[in-house]
């Protein structure tokens, strides 16, 4: 399937992908889609009438300034909307192709837009579902003959994080202040943090509502999950050593997190399915699973000093994950909490099984131990003031590749 759109080699967005993302050109703000480097205004075309032949109640959706609307759709109503853009923009459709004045309108150079924020965020958890990044945490800081604790393999540990500091890609984060204990014998200090890190993560968003009380079975989770982002979740590791006692991180993880621009469907992610790891022992009945629920996602993490040049310093893979998202949003749900159409769920750290694939500087650097040689260099243990830190994701595999885009952030002086 091709499009009368010019689609760049290479491209995170060909005709097989149609993310969602909120996009803003001048004042208006709109629901959109991208193809190649074009980004085109889904109020645009329900302008022009082009959604009047999906069953859709209310086309206020393609006119919001989030994507909850759409979010709250069911699965076959998401699934039509696709269907009906990758129509629209394909090769043996002229509808819109031939219709100028509609194109001008709703068709953009991605260069001339800003990507916002693409939902309202009500509530977000954290998972930590990688056994390699959990192992190596445990490895660190606690017994390496027992690294996991022994809860890990029974249940996709998880803890409620903030969501009014989630921010789009692009937003630049100040390095957090707070409390830290630097040396056990001594009492705490405040100040800036001195360890800022990156954690390597995917999310997603969820579609649909729950009750109180109702909970989301892992076989039909997957109905309730609008599509994934790349997550790339801050932490000031010194600040979280001194707080997460006994209750888990708190403002070590608040001071911000991005999330990339455009939610690409599962529907679009389909072809990349794969096994996850054999889970030994047996999981309970809620939360099993059948099928392929892992899904092959290339990951990168790249730091770029102020004046310097990118440095590929991780690269990782979404299929490693123990835990998949079907079983995470049936453990968030089994105790009878209820979700939200534009809820995030995070993988929790994404670390792979050799040293190059460990999502994060902690583990990347060893806790200090093996600091990261840079090409300008430079070495980095923790983030430094003023680098940038870039993920790029995307699935590849027989000449067609769906991909994310980038989650970019730069980490400021402390204010
Ligand atoms: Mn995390």
């Amino acid at each position: 399937m091709t499009s009368w759109i010019k689609i760049p080699e290479n491209s995170d967005f060909p005709l097989q992908n149609i993310p969602f993302g909120i996009a803003k050109s001048g004042e208006t703000i709109s629901p959109a889609t991208r193809i190649g480097n074009t980004v085109i205004m889904l109020s645009a075309l329900a302008d022009y009438g082009f959604f009047d032949i999906l069953d859709l109640d209310d086309l206020s959706i393609f006119y919001q300034p989030v994507l909850n609307d759409i979010a709250a759709l069911s699965r076959q109503q998401r699934v039509n909307i696709r269907e009906r853009l990758s129509v629209l923009f394909s090769d043996t459709c002229d509808e819109l192709k031939q219709h100028t004045e509609a194109h001008s309108a709703a068709c953009f150079n991605s260069n001339d837009i800003e990507m916002l924020l693409p939902v309202h965020i009500g509530d977000y958890t954290d998972f930590y579902s990688s056994i390699e990044h959990a192992t190596n945490v445990g490895v660190m800081f606690r017994d390496p003959d027992n690294a996991l604790l022994p809860n890990w393999r029974y249940l996709p540990v998880g803890y409620h994080g903030r969501s009014s500091s989630i921010v789009v890609s692009g937003t630049d984060i100040h390095r957090p202040k707070g409390q830290t204990r630097p040396d056990d014998n001594l009492p705490p200090v405040f100040g800036p943090s001195k360890q800022v890190d990156f954690e390597l993560e995917m999310g997603f968003i969820t579609s649909g509502s729950t009750k109180l009380g109702d909970s989301i079975t892992a076989k039909d989770a997957e109905d309730h999950i609008f599509g994934m982002v790349l997550f790339n979740d801050l932490s000031a590791r010194d600040i979280q050593r001194w707080e997460y006692v006994p209750l888990g991180p708190f403002l070590s993880k608040s001071f911000g997190s991005v999330v990339s621009p455009w939610i690409v469907t599962l529907e679009a992610l389909e072809p990349f399915r794969v096994e996850g790891p054999k889970q030994e022992p047996a999981v309970f009945p809620y939360l099993q699973t059948s099928g392929k629920r892992n899904i092959d996602v290339s990951l990168e993490v790249y730091l770029q000093p102020q004046h310097g040049e990118e440095n590929l310093i991780c690269r990782s893979n979404f299929r490693h994950m123990y835990w998949n998202m079907s079983q995470q949003l049936a453990h968030q749900t089994v105790a009878g909490c209820n979700i939200n159409p534009g809820d995030l769920y995070a993988s929790g750290t994404i670390s792979g099984p050799t040293h190059n694939s460990f999502g994060s500087m902690l583990e990347l650097a060893w806790k200090g131990t093996r600091p990261i040689q840079l090409l300008d260099d430079t070495q980095r243990t923790f983030v430094l003031d003023n680098d940038t830190l870039i993920i790029r994701g995307f699935a590849q595999k027989n000449g067609l590749r769906i991909g994310f885009g980038e989650c970019v952030t730069k980490i400021l002086p402390a204010k």
